[in-house]
């Protein structure tokens, strides 16, 4: 199934990522998934997460 934009003047199928840092948040990224030709954002991913379980393993790592 292909995803396309939902922006009906659109009807656009390709799209694009990026990454935005949250000004509430502590360090917290979101990945904004966006309409290439457009910039509708059709989906946020939330980083935070991630980020936070890479922050623990790199730590490890560096111990
Ligand atoms: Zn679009």
């Amino acid at each position: 199934m292909q995803s396309t934009c939902p922006n009906m003047k659109c009807g656009n199928t390709a799209f694009e990522s990026q990454e935005v840092k949250l000004t509430n948040g502590n360090n917290h990224y979101v990945l904004l998934i966006q309409c290439d030709k457009c910039g509708c954002v059709v989906g946020v991913i939330d980083n935070g997460g991630v980020n936070a379980i890479l922050k623990q393993l790199r730590e490890r790592k560096d111990n």
